[in-house]
């Protein structure tokens, strides 16, 4: 079990935990990647592509004293998966936390939709978080490490369709039943390896100022953003109290739920 967290009252430290973050180098995971450093842990970044992954790690890094490296793997290759996770665990382990973060979206009418769209989608999104998650609990399993926490990014599109306008939804029908399917797959991961002391939980956003939301029309963005109880995006490091939480020893008993931290946009 893992141990009884000390320190003064709700504080994190995560002096000795090795996190790896999948899409750790932009946007929200970048954001959760930052967080996890500064309470004192080795971050291992994983990236698909992007040229400048090596170069935020090493930022990340140094900024707060602590170890911090790239590794550039396709989450989507499941064998690909396994071995880099084997290698952060030799290089920085032993890994005590994992970010299941690593997300794409597809947006078209759903009339005009295709199997490739289907299979870029599905391929990060759901078979990509468990590929990572499997991997980081067959570590765990192995060398019977106790205490390991996944977290997942959903998104509250696992429950609801966004809008444009009145009526008119946000045209992603892959993307959010993929979320809709990593939402449930953490219930099932959490229940299956409950038993090796294993918590799984979700952390789904709802609007975020990252890469993905960049391209949207501003007349859009206005429409959605006046929609939210709190009335605009978030910031990307808004996210990540949630993931640190969950990854810390203070949620020890907290497995298998979704957190929504949406600036309440479910509420209505
Ligand atoms: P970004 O588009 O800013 O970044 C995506 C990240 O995922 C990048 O680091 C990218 O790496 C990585 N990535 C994509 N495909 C792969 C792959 N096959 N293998 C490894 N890494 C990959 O995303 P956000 O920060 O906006 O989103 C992060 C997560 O949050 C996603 O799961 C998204 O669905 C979810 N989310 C986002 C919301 C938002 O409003 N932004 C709302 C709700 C949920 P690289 O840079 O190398 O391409």
């Amino acid at each position: 079990m893992a141990p009884i967290p000390k320190g003064k009252g709700f504080s994190i430290d995560f002096t000795g935990k090795c996190i790896i973050v999948t899409g750790g180098n932009r946007g929200i995971g970048r954001a959760i990647s930052e967080a996890c450093a500064q309470a004192g842990a080795r971050v291992a970044v994983i990236y698909r592509g992007s040229k400048d992954a090596t170069k935020v790690a090493e930022t990340i890094g140094k900024e707060n004293g602590v170890e911090c490296k790239a590794y550039q793997c396709d989450v989507s290759d499941a064998e690909l998966v396994t071995k880099t996770f084997k290698q952060i665990n030799d290089e920085m382990g032993p890994v005590t936390g994992l970010v299941a973060n690593a997300g794409v979206s597809v947006v078209k009418p759903a009339l005009e939709l295709t199997k490739d769209d289907f299979e870029k989608v599905y391929s990060v999104n759901v078979f990509g978080v468990f590929n990572a998650a499997r991997a980081v609990a067959k570590l765990w399993i192995d060398t019977k490490y106790q205490g390991g926490s996944i977290v997942i990014t959903s998104s509250m599109s696992s429950r609801i369709i966004n809008q444009v306008d009145k009526g008119k939804p946000l045209t992603q029908v892959f993307y959010n039943s993929s979320k809709a399917a990593v939402s449930n797959l953490t219930m099932g991961l959490a229940a299956e390896w409950a038993q090796y002391h294993i918590r799984v939980n979700a952390v789904a956003p709802g609007y975020v100022e990252t890469d993905q939301t960049s391209g949207m029309e501003e007349s859009i963005r206005t429409y959605q953003a006046a929609g939210l109880p709190l009335g605009r995006f978030s910031r990307p490091h808004e996210m990540a109290p949630q993931a640190l939480l969950l990854l810390s020893d203070h949620a020890s008993y907290m497995t298998g739920q979704e957190y929504f931290v949406d600036g309440g946009q479910l509420i209505f």
